[in-house]
Parts: structure tokens; C-alpha cells; sequence
């Protein structure tokens, strides 16, 4: 027997799994419909071959912002050529382009000049983008997606390309920015904002209806019929909703429970698959959380997994006892208690870890707490460290002896 033969006699859930990714941007968006007329208002003056106001907009992850925009580009695209235009949409995703000279690069490589990505001095690629921008009549709408991640330094050029227009004859730069953070703009230079934001945009959160339909709309194309059991889209709405009308969240749940009932060999997606895939997606999440974090926190989280397994609530004390005893392990210097309490709030934060405060009557007050997270995983995406990746013996040991015994041992 060829060991694909049983993969493959699995009847397949999927129609279309690709309908669920990210990068899939689907034909119609349910409840756009007045984000998409306002954009095609606004930017309908380059039809004429005019220049329209640039515009802001804003809304929390998930919202929509970066689907409506490329569904709104590929049809201005498509009506330019109709209408003899040449306009361009160019859609820059600005946590990978990060500064002015990289923006500039890339605008001036889409008309098929040789500017390299890095190296030349800003002016030139500037005057370059002039240069060829006039040589093809092009009006640009340039699409500054995720533009809070520019650097401060890409600030200047922002502003220079809000300026550019009045250096051009044939050809016009507009400029689209997309944020997901409100706050943005209060860091912003007064002349950017002004240029930046003549018109704005928002996209407000889907509410738990709005992601209903989302997902149907987009279930019809990824599954085959009959495959979602009952309540499997109302709870991933429902869920996505709780997350700020998040409907990557939602979309992201649908995948993963049904990625998970395929697994199981399973015919049908179910609400229980839809509960396992949240724990799932809760790791996952977890598991980045903690690659970022300090080594101090990481092996503090470390010493609470152990403690965890012991007795399910510990104490700061505690928890800096077995944090010392770490740090000996992987050759760290351990920091005061004080700072490790702080470093604790922050994990509170972060809500790997519930703390309480609690009185010990005339012995003064303690911190007690419990882990959110299940020991074993949390171990193991600790141990993704390669600092931490000794403690991987340390723990087994732990289990053999008591906590006393072994926070006193060699
Ligand atoms: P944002 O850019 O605001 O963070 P996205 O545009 O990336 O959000 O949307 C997140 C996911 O949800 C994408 O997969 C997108 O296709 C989908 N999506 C968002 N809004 C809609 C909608 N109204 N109709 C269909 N799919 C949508
Ligand atoms: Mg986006």
C-alpha cells in the first residue's frame, strides 16, 4: 500500500481552500458598499485625467481597509483603460518598504527603471520617479498600506511626495494612507497630516451579523456542500466580533477548524472543531508573544510552568526562588525582586499570567498567581530559545525530585 493512498481517500472537505488565505482579495465585499462608493467619488477625478485629494483611512486590523483598497484599485485600473488614462495603482505594504528611499525605489522600478533598492542618493531616485512618471503620463495613486510602520525618517519623503505634483507637467501623484492605528496621526508632522489627510475614510468594526455574512459568502467557495454543521459560522463570527469586528480572526478560525476536522478525518466541520481551533489559535498567538520577549521574562515564565505543575497557584517568592535557580542553570544574571514584580505586571499585561494581589493580614501583602497558558506548550515554545534549551533536562529532573529538595540542590 503507498502511504498517500490513505490521505488521499479522505473525501475532501475543500472545494477551494485558497479562498481562505490572506492574500485572496473575494469579488464582492458585503458591507463596503458606502467605503467603496466614497473611494470611487474620490477617485474618480483621475479618470478625467485629474488629480484627486489624497486620502486617509483608517480602522482597526481586519476591517477591510486593504481588501476594499485593492478591489477599488483593480477597477479603477480597469475603467482607466477604458477611458485612455494611464493610471497606475501602486500599493506599497510599508512594514516591508520602510523608508523613503525604499518607496521611492520601488515606485520608479514599476515603470521598469534600474534603481537599485539601495545606494543612490535620495535626490536622484527622486528625480528619477520624476523622470519616468513624465515619460509615461502616468497618474500614480500610491497606496501607503500599514503606514504608521513607515520609520520618522520616511517622514521627509512623504512630505516630498505630497509635493512632487507641483513639479510635474504630464503625470500626478496621489497618495492613499491606510492606518490601523488611530492614534497615528497626533505623531505627525502638522504639514504631512494636512496634505496626507484632505479627505478621510473609516472603516468602522463588523458587527457579529455583518461577519456572518462574510464568512457564507466566503464558506460557499471554500467548502463543499454540507460541510459546516450548524453554528459553526454563527460561533467564528461571534468570536471575530468579541475581537473588534475582526474579520481576519474570524476568517482565520473558519480555516483552522476545518484544517483541524481534516486532520481528525472527519466529513463534517463542527462547533467542537471550532472550540480546539481557538485553543489552537491561542497558542499560536502565545507562542509569538513570547519569542519577543526578554530572556528575564522567559525564564521567569519558566520557573512558573514548573511551579504550575506542582500546585496551580504560586506566589512572587516562589516564583523568584525557581527564577535564581534558572538563571544559575543558563549562565544569567538574575535581576532584583523588584524589577521581576514589574516584569510580572507585564506578563500580567500580556495575559499569559493572572495576578492577584492578597493580604496576609499583619505579614503584609503578597502577589498570587496562575499561569493562562498550559504549562507543557508554554515549555516548549520557551524552549524555541536556544538560551533556554537547557532547561529542558532541568524540568525533567524537577519532576523526579519535590520543589524544595531541588531548588536547594546543586
Ligand atoms: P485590514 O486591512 O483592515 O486589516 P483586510 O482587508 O486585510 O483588513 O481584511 C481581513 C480579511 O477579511 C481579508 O481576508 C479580507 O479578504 C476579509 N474581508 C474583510 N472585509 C471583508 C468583506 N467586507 N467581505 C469579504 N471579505 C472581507
Ligand atoms: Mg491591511
Amino acid at each position: 500500500m503507498n502511504i498517500f493512498d490513505n490521505l488521499l481517500s479522505n473525501v475532501s472537505l475543500f472545494k477551494n481552500r485558497d479562498v481562505l488565505r490572506h492574500t485572496y482579495t473575494p469579488d464582492s465585499l458585503p458591507h463596503r458598499e458606502e467605503q467603496i462608493n466614497q473611494l470611487a467619488i474620490l477617485l474618480s477625478p483621475l479618470l478625467r485625467g485629474g488629480t484627486p485629494s489624497n486620502i486617509f483611512i483608517y480602522g482597526k486590523t481586519g476591517t477591510g481597509k486593504t481588501a476594499t483598497v485593492s478591489f477599488v484599485g483593480r477597477q479603477l485600473e480597469e475603467a482607466s483603460r477604458k477611458a485612455k488614462q494611464n493610471v497606475v495603482v501602486h500599493h506599497i505594504n510599508c512594514e516591508i518598504v520602510d523608508t523613503a528611499y525604499r518607496v521611492l525605489a520601488s515606485l520608479a522600478r514599476r515603470f521598469g527603471s534600474h534603481v537599485p533598492m539601495t545606494g543612490w542618493p535620495t535626490d536622484q531616485v527622486y528625480d528619477e520617479v520624476k523622470k519616468v512618471l513624465e515619460k509615461n503620463r502616468a497618474r500614480v495613486l500610491i497606496v501607503l498600506d500599514e503606514i504608521d510602520k513607515l520609520v520618522k525618517k520616511a517622514e521627509e519623503a512623504l512630505y516630498s511626495l505630497t509635493r512632487i505634483n507641483s513639479e510635474l507637467s504630464n503625470s500626478s501623484i496621489s497618495l492613499v494612507g491606510i492606518s490601523n492605528n488611530l492614534k497615528f496621526k497626533e505623531h505627525l508632522d502638522a504639514r504631512i497630516i494636512s496634505s496626507l489627510s484632505e479627505e478621510e475614510v473609516v472603516f468602522p468594526p463588523y458587527n457579529a451579523e455583518q461577519l456572518e455574512d462574510i464568512l457564507r459568502q466566503r464558506a460557499e467557495l471554500a467548502f463543499n456542500e454540507g460541510v459546516l454543521e450548524e453554528g459553526v459560522i454563527q460561533l467564528c463570527a461571534a468570536i471575530g466580533a468579541q475581537e473588534h469586528g475582526d474579520a481576519r480572526r474570524a476568517l482565520d478560525l473558519l480555516r483552522v477548524s476545518a484544517e483541524i476536522a481534516e486532520r481528525e478525518g472527519d466529513t463534517k466541520v463542527r462547533v467542537e472543531h471550532v472550540k480546539k481551533a481557538i485553543r489552537k489559535i491561542e497558542t499560536d498567538y502565545m507562542i509569538e508573544t513570547i519569542r519577543t520577549l526578554p530572556v528575564h521574562s522567559k525564564l521567569l515564565l519558566y520557573g512558573m510552568s514548573l511551579l504550575s505543575d506542582v500546585s496551580g497557584k504560586f506566589t512572587t517568592g516562589e516564583v523568584y526562588c525557581v527564577y535564581k535557580k534558572l538563571c544559575g542553570k543558563v549562565g544569567v544574571d538574575p535581576i532584583t525582586q523588584r524589577r521581576v514584580s514589574d516584569l510580572i505586571s507585564e506578563l500580567d499585561m500580556l495575559g499569559i499570567v493572572n495576578s492577584v494581589v492578597i493580604s496576609k493580614g499583619r505579614y503584609g501583602r503578597t502577589r498570587e498567581m496562575r499561569l493562562e497558558a498550559d504549562s507543557r506548550q508554554l515549555r516548549e515554545a520557551l524552549e524555541r530559545d536556544y538560551r533556554l534549551q537547557s532547561l529542558k533536562e532541568v524540568a525533567n529532573n524537577f519532576r523526579k525530585t519535590n520543589l524544595e529538595s531541588w531548588i536547594w540542590s546543586g
